[in-house]
Order: C-alpha cells, then structure tokens, then sequence
C-alpha cells in the first residue's frame, strides 16, 4: 500500500515469456484451451492508503498522450524532485504547487524513485497533461481541463493465466525447467517450497527424472510480468513419483503445499542441508564422494560443494556447538530435541548468528562450505544422529503435518481440480519436444 511496487518487467523477460506462452499453447492446446475461463483480472490495490480513489479510478485506458514536439517523457534519476524536471522541462513551478495543494495528488507526485517515468505534455510552458506509473498496475492522469486540471488515476491490472509444463532432465533440474520455459523462481520453488523435505536435490537428481509443473503467470497487456505462484507439480525421481498441490482455504487459516492425500509437503528435516544450485555437476557419482574409502567407517552424508556454498540448519533446533572440532574443522552441531542432533563440518566459516546456544530454524544459513579439518577438498560432511547413534536422515521416516479435518472437502475439491490439469502435461514427451520448437 505505498509506492514502492516493482517497476514493469524488463523486455528480455517480456520477449522470453512470450516464448514460453507460445510453447506452452503449442504442447498443451487441451490446457490452453482449459485456462480461458480461468483469466483472473486482480483489482489494484496499491493506491495511496491515505485517500479514497475510488470515485476518481477509471477503468478505461487513458487517452493516448499527444506525442507531439511538446511531449517529454522524464526516467528519474537518483535524487531528483519533481520541481527539478519542472524546471529542466520548463514548465511553470506555479501549476506544480497548486497541482501539489490538491490532496488526492500529492503524495503520488512527491514520492519519486529512480527509473520512474513521467511523461509531460505542455504548450508554451504550460502543462497539458502528466502521467505518472504510480505501481505495475496503476497510472496516475493528470489532464488540462478549463482553467484547471483532471486527476485521475487509471488502472491497468495484471491478468493471471495458467501453464502446464513438463520437463525431462537431461544434465541439471536448472537447465531442463528452463529448456520448458520456467523462471528460475518457479524452478526454486519446486526445489524449496515443495519438494525438498523427500528428495535430496544435491545427490538425487538422475538423468531421465521428469517433472511437471501447473504455475500461474501474471500479464498485462497480454505482456508478460512474471511467473506467480506453482498450483502443483509432480516430480518423478529415480522412478519414485512425487505429486503436491497448493491449497488455501477459504478462511485462509490453511495454506502450503500438500500431498494429494491431503498431509503436508515440510517435514522437520530437510533432505538436503545446502543450496544445492551452487553444485554443478550433479551426475559424477565419483565426484559426490570424495571422501569414501578414505574415511574408515564413514557415518555421514558429503556434498561437494564450492567453497562458500550456504549450509543450512536441516531442522528448528538449538545450537549446541559451534567451533573447531578435530578432524571435523569447523563444525556445528545442532540439537533437534527428542534426542536428534546434526552436525556440519569443514566449514570455511560460520555465519554471524551461528553461535552456541543460539535458537535457528530450518533452512536458516549456518555457515558456508570449506575445507577445514581433515578434508582434501571442500565439502559438506553431514550427520544425522538420534541418541548418538549415527542414521541416514533418508531412511528415518517423518511425520507429515495433515490438513484438519474441517478443511479436508475443500481440500479434496481444489486438489483434484489442479491435479486434472496437472494431469494433462504427463504423456508428452515434456521438454526434449519443447526445445526442439
Ligand atoms: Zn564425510
């Protein structure tokens, strides 16, 4: 409810997505044809919070601005003010005042950021008209009118529309949701939000692992913005099928990503306790185990990973050590509770908040991947330990949250609808077919 929304999306990614939409229809006809209904419009809701706009908002599209000799559209520069670019256009300060006295105006002609345009028309120094994009889907208008002048401020909303997509890997998760035209954002969220608690994406990723992807994207003007939020996916990995769907209830007391069985997508640990995405070749199993064989009786996970790679606490806990430790260089031990402790070694260092005693919480960054110890290259050594005994976090089954009872027909209901559609991107040969377009 303030100025600072996100400026409209660069071309590249206008181009790009346009690609993407292109691809989508061209695979998915059944799906395209299946999101025209679904055309969202989303009123705008970043107008000042201080005044009501609502009798001065239009929903018609301005006039278009006289493009003549005296029109100059203005990019704002770091530190500018509006009597600035009065002055440089050579415009009377006067009208800028008595523009500025006007309450349902002021603040959006007084709060400049840079890279903001405002497009002026004017004869012989007097303003004709002013627009200004005030957020990604209001403008505000102001228009010469008799001795005066008309504000009012425009809305351009974004359209939501849904894709499906599917995507075969063929050297990294990255470059397969890409190939399929997926944000990396959309291609994190499978990684973080959704599936990260089942599949290790460090050491589990195999080629021929498949995924499908049901996600929102916001337009406006039929140009693309950005990818909104995944509806569902699925993730085949080694042969195991991974499906969820988010789901917000209507009272919005409900909301994450579920199995279609309804029981959350988080756990109490992560499978995999680092940013994967720093660690390249995913596929070298030689390259996965640096360590083995050297190591006698070796009781824990190694990620390879470049130095610097941020490591995170694989579950809420405490930290119960944070130091040189042996052989284990610099390490921290958390303690879960109910007996569960993790340890990190090797670490290059810690982050700041990484110190004994300290409360963190799962996927917080406890420090970065290193060398340290006894270790001939950098790595993550990771253990997992219930009482002291040494368990592969992999094979420790964990609870799943369920959706409340109450909650569960309006569950199954919004499910089964995302799932369909889901449904609809398996059987095509995913993106092997859409790169060769
Ligand atoms: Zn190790």
């Amino acid at each position: 409810m303030d100025f600072r929304a996100a400026l409209p999306a660069a071309k590249g990614a206008a181009t790009s997505a346009r690609r993407h939409l292109l691809l989508a229809s061209t695979a998915f006809p059944l799906i395209a044809a299946s999101v025209a209904y679904l055309l969202v419009r989303t009123p705008a809701t970043d107008a000042p919070n201080s005044i009501d706009l609502t009798a001065l908002v239009q929903q018609q599209a301005p006039e278009p601005v006289d493009e003549g000799p005296d029109s100059v559209e203005v990019t704002v520069q770091r530190d500018d003010t509006l009597d600035q670019i009065f002055r440089s256009v050579g415009l009377d300060i006067a009208t800028l005042s008595a523009l500025r006295a006007r309450p349902e105006v002021r603040k959006a002609l007084d709060v400049l950021r840079p890279g903001d345009i405002i497009t002026l028309t004017h004869a012989d120094g007097v303003l004709q008209s002013l627009n200004r994009q005030i957020s990604n889907t209001l403008t505000l208008s102001v228009a010469r009118a008799g001795d005066g002048y008309a504000i009012n401020y425009i809305e351009n909303p974004l359209e939501t529309t849904i894709i499906g997509q599917r995507a075969r890997i063929e050297s990294s998760l990255f470059e397969a949701g890409q190939k399929a035209g997926m944000s990396s954002r959309t291609i994190m969220t499978l990684a973080n939000q959704i599936f990260g608690w089942d599949i290790d994406f460090a050491l589990d990723i195999r080629k021929g692992d498949e995924f499908g992807v049901l996600y929102e994207q916001k337009l406006q003007d039929g140009r693309y913005v950005s990818d909104g939020r995944v509806l569902a996916a699925e993730f085949v990995n080694q042969g195991k099928t991974h499906r969820a769907v988010w789901f917000e209830s209507k009272d919005g007391e409900v909301q994450g990503y579920f199995t279609p069985e309804g029981k959350g997508m988080r756990k109490a640990f992560l499978r995999a306790p680092l940013d994967f995405t720093r660690i390249s070749s995913v596929f070298n199993p030689r390259r996965l185990h640096p360590l083995s064989g050297r190591v006698r009786a070796h009781k824990g996970v190694d990620y390879a990973a470049p130095t610097g790679t941020p490591i995170w606490a694989a579950g809420d806990g405490r930290i119960e050590f944070a130091g040189r430790k042996g052989g284990y260089g610099n390490a921290v031990i958390i303690d879960h509770g109910r007996g569960i402790t993790t340890l990190y070694g090797h670490m290059s260092r810690f982050n700041k908040s990484a110190r004994t005693g300290r409360k963190v919480n799962q996927g917080e960054i406890i420090g970065y991947v290193g060398t340290t110890g006894a270790s001939t290259g950098p790595h993550l050594h990771y253990e997992y330990r219930i009482n002291g005994q040494h368990k592969n976090p992999s094979t420790i089954p964990l609870p799943r949250t369920e959706i409340p009872s109450q909650y569960l027909a309006e569950f199954r209901s919004q499910a089964e609808t995302a799932l369909a559609k889901l449904e609809l991107t398996s059987g095509t040969s995913g993106s092997e077919r859409l790169a060769s377009r």
